[in-house]
């Protein structure tokens, strides 16, 4: 298929049956266009990409050790959705908090890095469930 780039307006040649989502269009048309935007869209993609394995990483193989305990995988989706909308830039950052379990907070900058971040709150009691 054939489509206009979001950002500069130039003509793309798409790898993509007429019927795609709006979402499948716009990856495409990302890792297509040689525009600063798409590039910056490619750049920005990849680092959530990457803030999605910190938040399966730290959260799913959390280590004894340090207290902390692995939380629900439903948990660690809500933070991988959350991602997908903040390179949207439909949302900034996000903190999510488990009983005993402390909080996970990601958080995007304006200049586009993910930090992905695991606490225990201070004071909270860690017991064993
Ligand atoms: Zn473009």
């Amino acid at each position: 298929m054939t489509a206009e780039c979001k950002w500069c307006g130039q003509a793309l040649i798409l790898d993509l049956p007429e019927n795609s989502s709006e979402f499948e269009v716009e990856e495409a048309m990302v890792n297509t266009c040689n525009c600063v935007e798409a590039l910056r869209q490619r750049q920005l993609r990849t680092a959530a990409r990457e803030a999605q394995n910190n938040v399966r990483e730290l959260c799913l193989n959390a280590d004894p050790q340090s207290g902390l305990k692995p939380c629900d995988e439903r948990v660690t989706g809500i933070a991988e959705d959350a991602i997908d909308l903040m390179v949207q830039r439909t949302l900034n950052e996000i903190t999510i908090k488990m009983p005993n379990k402390g909080t996970l907070s990601v958080k995007l900058s304006s200049g586009g890095k993910f930090t992905v971040q695991r606490k225990i709150q201070r004071g909270q009691k860690r017991e064993s469930e």
